[in-house]
This record gives C-alpha cells, sequence and structure tokens, in this order.
C-alpha cells in the first residue's frame, strides 16, 4: 500500500478493499470493496450509501483522501487518436501519460508513466535525458488510469502498459500496487492479461514480476542483439548484459507460460543492418530453444526528440522504410514473427520514446 508523501492519510484510488480493510481496524471487507468501487465510480467516498455502514463510512473517511493529479494539458493528436495528458503532482513535477487507441473501435491501451524521468539513461529516450526525479506513487500511477479513462465516453479501456516515463522495475512495489488496483473487479477491473510491463532489463525485477503478477505480460526493450551496439545505447547494459536478462526473461517464461514482447527502436545506421538482425534472429531463436516459446518483436520507428534548449542535436534519425523493410524480412526468413509498431501521435510528441520531450 502507498501513501501520498508527507501524508498518513490512504489514498483511496491507490489500494484495493482488502488493503483497505487491512488498514482500518473493524473495517468489514464488503464495506471496504464497495467503498473502493464508489470511488472508481469518481462518487466521494462521503456519499451516503444504504449498501455501507455508516459506521464504516465514517472510520474510513477518518483514516482516507482522495488526492488528484492536476491536469495541465491534454493534445489531441491531428493525425490519430492518440491522446497525450500533461499532469502535474502535487511537489510541482509533470508526468505523461498516453492514451493509445486499439485497432478494435472504441477500445484503448493507457501508457503510464512510473516515475518522473528515468535514471536508466537510453540515448535514444527522451526520458532518459532528464535524469531521475522521484518514484511515483502508486495512487499516482493508477490516477493516470483513471484520467484517461474519464475522457472515454464511449468505449473503454482494455489495457495498460508500462512503457511511459520511468524504469518500473525501478519502481516495483508501487508498479505491483498499481496492478493490484487496476485488475480488482470493484476498482478499475481491467483483465491483468492485458497489462504488459516494459523493462530495460533488470533482472531481479523480471523475476519477482513472474511470481507477483503471473499473469501480467513482460515485454523487453533490447536495442539490439550485438551486445556492443546494446551497451552503447543502453547504459544499463553494464550492469545486466542481455545473456543475464535473457535468462531472467526465460525464468518469466517457466513461472507465467507466457511468451514475452521483445521491442527494438530501429536508428538509421546504428542498429538497422541486416548483421543487426541476423544476430536479434539468433538471440530469439535461443530463446525459442530453452523456453518453447516464440517472443514476437516488435519493431518501433524512432520517433524524433524535440531538441532542448540547450541545444543538444538529436545524435539518432529514423531507419529509412526500405532498410526497416529489409530488417523485418531478415527476421521472417529466420521464422522470427515480427510486427511494426504504429507509432503514432507523433505530432504530440505522445509516440515511443518521445515523452517528457516537451514538458
Ligand atoms: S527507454 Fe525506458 S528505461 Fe530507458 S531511459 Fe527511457 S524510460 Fe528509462
Amino acid at each position: 500500500m502507498s501513501e501520498a508523501a508527507g501524508s498518513s492519510l490512504i489514498p483511496l484510488q491507490g489500494v484495493t478493499g482488502e488493503e483497505l480493510r487491512a488498514a482500518v481496524c473493524g473495517l468489514a471487507i464488503e464495506d471496504a470493496r464497495r467503498i473502493i468501487a464508489q470511488v472508481h465510480r469518481d462518487e466521494s467516498p462521503a456519499a451516503p450509501s444504504s449498501a455501507i455502514r455508516r459506521s464504516a463510512r465514517e472510520a474510513v473517511l477518518a483514516r482516507s483522501y482522495v488526492p488528484k493529479l492536476e491536469l495541465v494539458a491534454e493534445r489531441k493528436s491531428s493525425v490519430d487518436a492518440f491522446v497525450k495528458y500533461a499532469l502535474r503532482t502535487h511537489d510541482g513535477h509533470v508526468v505523461e501519460t498516453v492514451r493509445i487507441p486499439l485497432e478494435v473501435p472504441g477500445r484503448f491501451v493507457v501508457c503510464v508513466s512510473s516515475q518522473v524521468g528515468c535514471a536508466l539513461g537510453c540515448t535514444f529516450c527522451a526520458t532518459g535525458r532528464m535524469g531521475l526525479t522521484r518514484n511515483l506513487e502508486t495512487w499516482e500511477i493508477v490516477e493516470q488510469v483513471r484520467v484517461v479513462k474519464r475522457g472515454v465516453t464511449s468505449g473503454r479501456i482494455h489495457g495498460v502498459v508500462f512503457q511511459g516515463m520511468g524504469e518500473p522495475m525501478a519502481n516495483l512495489d508501487r508498479v505491483l500496487g498499481a496492478i493490484r488496483v487496476m485488475s480488482e473487479p470493484s476498482a478499475l477491473a481491467i483483465d491483468a492479461r492485458n497489462i504488459t510491463v516494459c523493462t530495460a532489463g533488470l533482472p531481479s525485477g523480471i523475476r519477482r514480476l513472474a511470481v507477483e503478477a503471473p499473469k501480467v505480460r513482460l515485454g523487453l526493450s533490447l536495442a539490439s542483439g550485438r551486445r556492443e551496439v546494446r551497451r552503447s545505447l543502453m547504459p544499463i547494459d553494464r550492469a545486466h548484459d542481455l545473456r543475464e536478462v535473457l535468462t531472467a526473461a526465460a525464468e518469466h517464461v517457466a513461472v507465467t507460460g507466457l511468451a514475452p514482447m521483445w521491442a527494438v527502436t530501429l536508428l538509421h545506421g546504428v542498429n538497422d543492418t541486416v548483421d543487426d538482425a541476423r544476430a536479434l534472429a539468433d538471440e530469439v531463436l535461443a530463446f525459442r530453444a530453452k523456453t518453447g516459446k516464440n517472443p514476437r518483436v516488435t519493431v518501433i520507428p524512432y520517433n524524433a526528440i524535440e531538441v532542448g534548449a540547450e541545444g543538444q542535436a538529436d545524435p539518432f534519425a529514423r531507419s529509412p522504410d526500405a532498410r526497416e523493410q529489409t530488417f523485418r524480412d531478415t527476421l521472417s526468413e529466420r521464422g522470427v514473427f515480427t510486427h511494426k509498431r504504429y507509432s503514432g501521435g507523433s505530432d504530440v510528441a505522445a509516440a515511443c520514446g518521445q515523452l517528457a520531450a516537451r514538458s
């Protein structure tokens, strides 16, 4: 359970019914669940309800509150149905959340942030350039989904992907807490099988996710199957190299039975050669032989990072279409299933790797 910094009150949208029951002396589980359901319907927990005992409500109100993230900007893409939200925390930081439309009309996935900034410094990522300010609290992660949900007037939230600002495995206590709330029927009621946690590669977090959230999918941001290229793009590789990350991912498969999603952001002249594709295919085939699962490789076109006020030029460029196609064909020829991420929302800097670019 998480609480807002400096407060001993329980943020009601950051706990499950069971966690609320455990925190409030004498509270019955049915009352706890009904109060949580009320909060997630955006009703005040103080609003009377014949289904909730008055003494239970008063006990909860004395110990809790419903904090908010301030919506400071909502930018709708003019070319697709992406929406990016900028949300201000109580201590003045801005985090970003993206509503991603699925191919099925009226279904959306929410890309949530788990930290303000990120310490891992992947060179192709706007958030990585910010450094880490702090972890988000459980309620601050859940609240991002609630903000998006309020804007969905027809349709529904199908799933959540932890691929916004921050490395979720570096804030795993709160991320796991948020997953519990998101998937609880009396709270957000999102099927845990439609939640994906993406990591740059923290093996201990991968193992813990498998045990504590076995229905949740794992996403791996690999950058390259070539060791020296991956290391040049992702500083975390010096602490946990590809071998170690894929060993943990294989253990994740053994516990959950779920094939992980692998993602590669293609950078022109850096990781988009035929040799890069072959090296990646070799890793996929070795993983398949070891686990019996065939990871799908999501190829993400690079989205330019806006040049900062300090005048840093973007060191990377998007791989041309023909080169990207050759990369994917090379993988396919070796039996590796690939998928191109439609990386929409780039006109509002909501595309992959762009979060924080304009905050
Ligand atoms: S890609 Fe993910 S882990 Fe890497 S710097 Fe960006 S937010 Fe952090």
